[in-house]
């Protein structure tokens, strides 16, 4: 099986890095044969061959089984006719990665904001107000004149659909709740079509669904975050959405994401890549570790290999007891580990 590794901009090289040395203990550990192949994107890329999201990457993604895809500095790109092409949305749509999800549960040990939570956010990924994205041609946002500018945000039954199905089998795995977050009392038509849909798609499955508006379930989500389990909403509320879940669980650096379609699956942590302490070793590798814990179970559900699945189960219980120790944590949490050692502790945890 073949993983693709494409380190990114910021604290991406380190914590995929990290990463790189967990999915090898898992590998070795369970016997998956993983064989991990590089490529480059980003700044590494625009450097070397004058695009940040090159064809030859766009191809090796194309022929790999799965991808490890560490996060993108797009603020400081330059613009698409110079090589500034954003890979987050590329891949999203070269690949049809409909599915962002997004995890976030609170670990025993770990300080976090809120008491209890254990949340998956499935947010849709390849339409609504993504002005990349959402047009077969041309950008979906652009400026008349130089004092107005225009945003479209598309919302399609199909889209809605997908995202929905994919939101329906987690929750049926999980607690059989699904909760549909929109804003239906104002964006009638589309975020009307977008919950219409959710529903309509939810009717063949048994269970227990409510529905919020997103400003109030921001609120909620901090208020009583027990309440929730699968969270599916459209694209720019679930990234929101997904950021304040990760940080109420103790921190960005602890929010994991797969962005899956039918063929495909990238593992992507849900934070950026902090620039501002890229290079010192102390970005804390955990979503992206578990975010290619969310690959190998992806992978396993996928070709009906359960090793994989046993093997993202084991870097999710070992990621646990990890953080559980104040010594065994990074930084950000107030532990005295760097990136590679927390790296290097849990592969030697896999494996022993
Ligand atoms: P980008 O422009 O790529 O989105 P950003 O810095 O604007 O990057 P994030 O990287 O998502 O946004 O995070 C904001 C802040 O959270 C960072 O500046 C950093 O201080 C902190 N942070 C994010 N990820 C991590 C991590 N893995 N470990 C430690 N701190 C992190």
């Amino acid at each position: 099986m073949r993983i693709l590794i494409l380190k990114g901009d910021g604290i991406g090289p380190e914590i995929v890095a990290a990463a790189e040395t967990v999915v090898q203990s898992v590998s070795r550990r369970f016997n998956l044969g993983l064989e991990l192949e590089y490529g480059e994107i980003g700044l590494e890329s625009l450097e070397s061959q004058g695009h940040t999201f090159p064809e030859e990457t766009v191809a090796k993604m194309k022929a790999s089984d799965g991808v490890i895809l560490g996060p993108l500095h797009t603020a400081i790109y330059p613009a698409p006719e110079d090589g500034g092409v954003n890979p987050s949305g590329g891949t999203r749509k070269a690949l049809d990665l409909f599915a962002n999800i997004r995890p976030s549960r609170v670990r025993p040990g770990v300080p976090a904001h809120v008491k209890e939570m254990d949340v998956v956010i499935a947010r849709e990924n390849t339409e609504g107000f993504y002005a990349d994205r959402n047009m077969a041609v041309g950008s979906g946002e652009f400026m008349p004149t130089e004092d107005l500018a225009i945003s479209m945000r598309k919302i399609t039954r199909e889209g809605s659909a997908r995202i929905a199905e994919a939101a329906c089998k987690l929750a049926e795995q999980r607690s059989g709740k699904l909760t549909i977050v929109h804003k239906g009392n104002v964006m009638k038509l589309s975020d009307g079509l977008f919950a219409d849909t959710v529903k309509e798609v939810a009717s063949d499955y048994k269970l227990d669904i409510d529905e919020y508006f997103i400003d109030a379930m921001a609120a909620l989500l901090v208020r009583k975050p027990e309440f929730f389990d699968v969270i599916v909403t459209t694209n720019m509320y679930g990234d929101i959405l997904s950021d304040l879940a990760a940080e109420l669980s103790g921190g960005l650096g602890l929010g994991p994401s797969i962005n899956a379609g039918a063929e495909h699956c990238i593992a992507q942590a849900a934070h950026g890549s902090a620039p501002d302490i890229a290079g010192q070793n102390i970005a804390n590798p955990t979503a992206m570790i578990l975010s290619c814990g969310m690959l190998l179970d992806w992978l396993g559900t996928r070709h009906d290999r359960p090793e994989l699945r046993e093997a993202a189960k084991r870097i999710d219980d070992i990621i646990e007891t990890q953080l559980g120790e104040e010594s065994g944590r990074t930084t950000d949490l107030g532990g005295p580990l760097g990136t590679d050692a927390f790296g290097d502790a849990v592969a030697k945890r896999i494996e022993g």
